[in-house]
Parts: C-alpha cells; sequence; structure tokens
C-alpha cells in the first residue's frame, strides 16, 4: 500500500475459535479468539492461529504470573541478592552485582530469566528497575554506614529502561537520596540494548556517562557488532559472557577469544570482568591470561545483602585468601 510517499506493507493476523466446541457464549468465544490471535502474532506474520485448552493454560499461567509480579513490585516480594567480584591479584572486593530474584509464598521460585521478559512485556520494566536501583543504593549506603568497605554496586538495566530519557534524572535522585556519588554505581547493559539502539538510547547511554556513572557491557562476546560499539560508546567495563568461560578448560577456541577479549578490553583501557567462574581450573587459565577481576560460583553465590559481612569476613581471612586466589 502507498500512504503518501511511502511504501507500506500490510499484513493480517487470525484467531480462531469454533462454536460450539471453543464456547457457546458470545463474550469467551470472542476471548478465546484473542488469545489464539496472541498466540498467532507471537509466532509471526500472517498467520492463523487456532484455539486449544492447552493455549489457554499457557494465557491462564502468564495472566496469573503478570498480577504476582505487580503485586510483587508494589508489595515487596522482591529481593535483591549480590555477588561479589573479586580481585584475583590482592584479592580485593572490586563490586558486587545486585541480581533480582523472587520467592512467591505460593507459586515458589521464579527465576528472573522467567519474570524479567515478562516484566518487559507487562511494561513493568520501568518500576523494576526503579526498585532495583533504590534498593541496591540503599544496600550500599547501609554498608558503608555499618563500616563495611564496598565500593561499588552494578545494577542491570534493560534495552527499554535506556529508550526512557528519565533514567539520567532517576539514577542522579536515587543517588542523592541515597548520599552516594555517580562513582559508586555501575550500570549493566547487555549487547541487545545497543542493537535495538533508536537515538534515545545512544543519548541516555551518554548522559549517564556525561553524570559521571559507569557503563559495564554485560554477556560481552555472545551479541553482533560489539567492536563498533566499543568505539563510538562511552562503555567502562567488559563483562566475558560465562559461556566461554565454562568452556575455557575443554575448549582451545574458548580461551583462545578470551585471551582475545581481554586483549581488546585492556587496549582500550576498560576493566574486564570474567563472570561464571565455578572451578580453580578456569580461574588459573584466566589468571595466566591476565584476568585482573572475576566473578563466579567459585568465589561466591550470589547472596541475601545479610550474609555480606559474614562472607567478607572470611574471604579476608588469609587461609581463604590463599585457598581462592
Ligand atoms: P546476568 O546479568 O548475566 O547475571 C549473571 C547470572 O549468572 C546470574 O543469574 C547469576 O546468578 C549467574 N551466575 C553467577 N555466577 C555463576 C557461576 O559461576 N555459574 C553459573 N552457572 N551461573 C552463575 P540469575 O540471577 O539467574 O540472573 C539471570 C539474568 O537475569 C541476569 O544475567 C540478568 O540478565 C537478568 N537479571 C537479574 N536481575 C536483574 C535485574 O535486576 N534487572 C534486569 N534488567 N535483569 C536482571
Ligand atoms: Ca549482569
Ligand atoms: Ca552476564
Amino acid at each position: 500500500m502507498q500512504a503518501s510517499d511511502v511504501q507500506v506493507e500490510l499484513s493480517v493476523s487470525v484467531g480462531v475459535a469454533m462454536y460450539p466446541q471453543d464456547g457457546t457464549a458470545m463474550a469467551s468465544l470472542l476471548h478465546r479468539a484473542e488469545l489464539a490471535l496472541h498466540q498467532a502474532k507471537a509466532e509471526g506474520t500472517g498467520r492463523i492461529g487456532f484455539f486449544s485448552l492447552a493455549l489457554s493454560r499457557v494465557a491462564e499461567e502468564r495472566i496469573a504470573l503478570e498480577k504476582a509480579l505487580r503485586e510483587a513490585l508494589q508489595g515487596g516480594g522482591l529481593q535483591l541478592h549480590y555477588q561479589p567480584q573479586v580481585e584475583l591479584a590482592s584479592g580485593r572486593l572490586h563490586g558486587l552485582e545486585a541480581l533480582a530474584c523472587w520467592e512467591h509464598p505460593t507459586l515458589g521460585f521464579i527465576p528472573p530469566t522467567r519474570f524479567i521478559p515478562l516484566a518487559e512485556e507487562c511494561g513493568l520494566m520501568g518500576g523494576l528497575s526503579r526498585w532495583a536501583l533504590d534498593q541496591a543504593c540503599r544496600q550500599l549506603a547501609l554498608w558503608r554506614r555499618e563500616g563495611l568497605t564496598v565500593p561499588v554496586v552494578a545494577v542491570n538495566l534493560s534495552a527499554s529502561n535506556f529508550q526512557s530519557p528519565e533514567l539520567p534524572a532517576i539514577v542522579a535522585q536515587t543517588l542523592e537520596r541515597h548520599g552516594l556519588q555517580a562513582s559508586d554505581l555501575i550500570v549493566e547493559l547487555t549487547e541487545s540494548t545497543l542493537l535495538d539502539s533508536q537515538g534515545s538510547t545512544l543519548q541516555t547511554i551518554e548522559r549517564l556517562h556525561a553524570q559521571g556513572v559507569r557503563l559495564s557491557l554485560d554477556d560481552f562476546g555472545t551479541g553482533y557488532s560489539s567492536l563498533s560499539y566499543l568505539r563510538r560508546l562511552p562503555i567502562a567495563e567488559l563483562k566475558l559472557d560465562r559461556s566461554f568461560v565454562a568452556d575455557l578448560e575443554h575448549a582451545p577456541t574458548a580461551r583462545a577469544l578470551s585471551a582475545a577479549i581481554l586483549g581488546i578490553g585492556t587496549s582500550l583501557g576498560l576493566t574486564v570482568v570474567a563472570e561464571g567462574v565455578e572451578t580453580a581450573g578456569q580461574k588459573e587459565i584466566l589468571q595466566d591470561q591476565g584476568y585482573q577481576v572475576v566473578q563466579g560460583y567459585w568465589f561466591a553465590r550470589p547472596m541475601a545483602p545479610q550474609e555480606l559481612a559474614g562472607w567478607m569476613g572470611s574471604w579476608c581471612s588469609s587461609a581463604s585468601r590463599s585457598s581462592r586466589t
């Protein structure tokens, strides 16, 4: 179709619910046809979807989960756990990554890989990230008041957060509310955020950087045009994706790539963090390659805030340090 001087491609998706097997009342038939349409659109354009009971179950579960997530965001069901990042040479704490977790009273443990995409789909990501930024900053300030030396906290943000021009102001207000400096916070973003890059995303990144907040490129090596982004964007840190670390001991190509990524990062003056370190063997290979900052179950699992003091106490004792780093 031609609209003004623009060629527009139209496509049609159809959702089908049949009378009487899928329902006898108009309202429920329409509702079920809508579910089938939603499914058809999720599978691509120009498709026909038919209602089924399985479809109805999936949709009902999703609706229940969405409702639970809204309640958790308002009522405090979500928590942040913190995973230490360690400097290999000194054994010192480099920083903490804040990771959201959700233990629902009846639905049980729901992993972030499930509720983060759901939050994204239901338009809850803005609220979730505001909550995560506030919690992480509040906790960092509290630890410091208690005398714990935590250099920096890293918060994960999603692509949609960067499309919001309000993000830099939200970050600045949150830091101010908790008496923190911009250098106390690292914001982690993935390459998918950058692939998505509209002008607004790039502007938000630039403004955060101008405020003094460091940006860390998460899951590095799994996306596409990493190198051109590194050249254009004010990134301070790369996080080697844990899939490389998992293969280090067995795959020469993973070793070659982790060395290459460290080389790229250090030559650009970036901190390179290797994440997902689970074994002494992986740690040794990374150390030999020159990695300075590591994160993974070998050092510590993500922990509730009240566990940090105990972990730091045992970590700092020389016995534990010499056996782990
Ligand atoms: P991520 O940002 O790459 O976070 C690291 C994930 O690896 C975490 O999973 C962490 O528990 C896990 N991990 C850490 N060390 C190891 C290890 O040695 N071995 C293995 N196998 N895994 C390790 P988690 O907590 O399930 O989070 C999954 C993803 O969910 C995160 O991946 C991040 O993309 C997203 N996410 C978590 N919290 C938030 C949040 O507050 N906001 C946003 N936008 N995304 C979040
Ligand atoms: Ca992360
Ligand atoms: Ca990661």
